[in-house]
């Protein structure tokens, strides 16, 4: 029987001391109630919550549990490093090695610097490529999250439209909308940016095409801009190099994150020859920065990338659970989407409109020890077994069971904030 009375009695706790009881994107404020907020540890693809209830974990952290939580090799790193010292007077020899690693793995990259999370890495890349061009305009996919920085966060509120003054908007994956962006944009445009695939919350996932990705490259050579692939969300879960390697494309700045240390907190901003220069022009540092401990763990990560069949398992797992979900929603009777690639990947119901039944489901799953989530993509990791894949598709099966009882009975969507984040993506219709 699941209890939650210690993630409740914490959420009172937090609600007197933490704005919200909590804030960002691992509040679960959009979420129903079976969601617990705060766990006690991981192990593999598992984790549990701070009432000690066990979940095969689609969510990994929000990506950046790639090779299982407590990676053995990761572990061994960390802690050697840690025994020595992290946060130091200067870097270790970790990150030189770690910079080297990075460039041999990453086709387009000839230099490395590091921060410590994904907006860092993207603000760099804003600031680099400004300071290497001279020109204002940035060119972002609407709806394209890149970070809570004020340039991009999807939430406005305490930023000023001067923050945005110079960032335009295009539709990802279409050459024509960025073609007419960088005319408006009228020779100041100093990079472009672009997520590999289309991975946004609340909205089916999809792939670019190729022709988008290699129009989008010439666009840029043609303008003398930067191509700029954030690759903080899906780094390393499509590909082992940058994931545009897979369509022919070499970016001139690529940022990463999440995956980079396995957990370990530590992002990166790479970028090719002719930026040297300018990457070495601007101030750009923070207390925690070249910390030594994440850079051991980055080192050990890249090692396991490199050199197992992390990627490939990942894969094969993730594909066997979406094979077994479509097969089981076809014998229930529900109709569901599953975009992006397996190992990402986004589950919405048909006519769902206020997505009632799609958070019906996932609830359903989590009070059984699978944790889904309904509106944002999903996480794989290469530590998921067979026996998380059985345990996951029994959950799933007595989740569509469970609603289809319960069909026509489910109460409207009641989160009215949940409303407003489907309302805000229908009118923006990215595709
Ligand atoms: N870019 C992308 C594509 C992301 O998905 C995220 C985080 N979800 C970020 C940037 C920002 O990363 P962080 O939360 O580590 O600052």
């Amino acid at each position: 029987m699941t209890t939650n009375s210690r993630d409740r009695a914490l959420r009172e706790r937090a609600r007197a001391v933490i704005p919200g009881g909590m804030y960002g994107h691992e509040s679960v404020a959009l979420l129903p109630e079976d969601f617990p907020q705060f766990f006690s540890r991981g192990e593999g693809a598992r984790i549990w919550d701070a009432d000690g209830n066990e979940y095969v974990d689609y969510m990994c952290a929000f990506g950046p549990n790639l090779l299982g939580y407590r990676n053995p090799a990761v572990e061994e790193a960390a802690s050697a490093q840690a025994a020595l010292g992290d946060t130091l007077t200067g870097p270790s020899e970790a990150m030189v090695t770690l910079a080297e690693d990075l460039v041999s793995m990453i086709s387009h990259a000839a230099w490395a610097m590091f921060c410590k999370n994904g907006s860092d890495a993207t603000s760099m890349a804003m600031v680099l490529a400004r300071a290497h061009s001279g020109r204002r305009k940035i060119l972002v996919a609407q709806g394209a999250y890149h970070g809570a920085s004020p340039w991009n966060t999807p939430n406005p509120k305490g930023t000023l439209p001067e923050d945005r003054a110079h960032i335009l908007y295009f539709r990802y994956d279409d050459l024509d909308s960025l073609r007419d962006a960088f005319r408006q944009a009228d020779g100041d445009v100093a990079g472009v940016f672009a997520t590999p695939f289309r991975h946004e919350v609340f909205e089916d996932q999809f792939l670019p095409s190729a022709e988008f990705a290699r129009g989008a490259r010439q666009l840029c050579d043609d303008a003398d801009a930067l191509l700029i692939v954030d690759e903080v969300r899906a780094g390393f879960r499509l590909a082992r190099d940058a994931s545009w390697s897979l369509l022919g494309v070499e970016p001139d700045l690529t940022t990463w994150g999440k995956v980079l240390g396995n957990g370990y907190p530590i992002s990166a901003l790479l970028g090719c020859e002719k930026l040297r220069a300018a990457a070495s022009s601007i101030y750009v540092t923070g207390s925690f920065w070249f910390s030594a401990v994440p850079m051991a763990a980055a080192v050990a990560t890249l090692a396991v990338v490199r050199t197992s069949d992390y990627l490939e398992r990942m894969i094969a797992r993730a594909e066997e659970m979406r094979k077994g979900i479509a097969e089981q929603a076809a014998a229930h009777g529900f109709g569901i989407r599953q975009t992006g690639p397996a190992q990402m990947p986004q589950i919405f119901f048909a006519d769902d409109p206020d997505m009632r039944i799609g958070y019906f489901w996932a609830a359903a799953a989590v009070r059984r020890g699978v944790y889904l989530h309904p509106y944002h993509n999903m996480f794989a990791t290469s530590a998921l077994t067979e026996a998380d894949i059985a345990k996951t598709l029994a959950a799933t099966d007595e989740a569509f069971a469970e609603l289809k009882r319960a069909w026509a009975n489910i109460p409207p969507q009641p989160n009215p904030a949940v409303l407003a984040r489907i309302k805000a993506k229908a009118l923006l219709s990215p595709r």
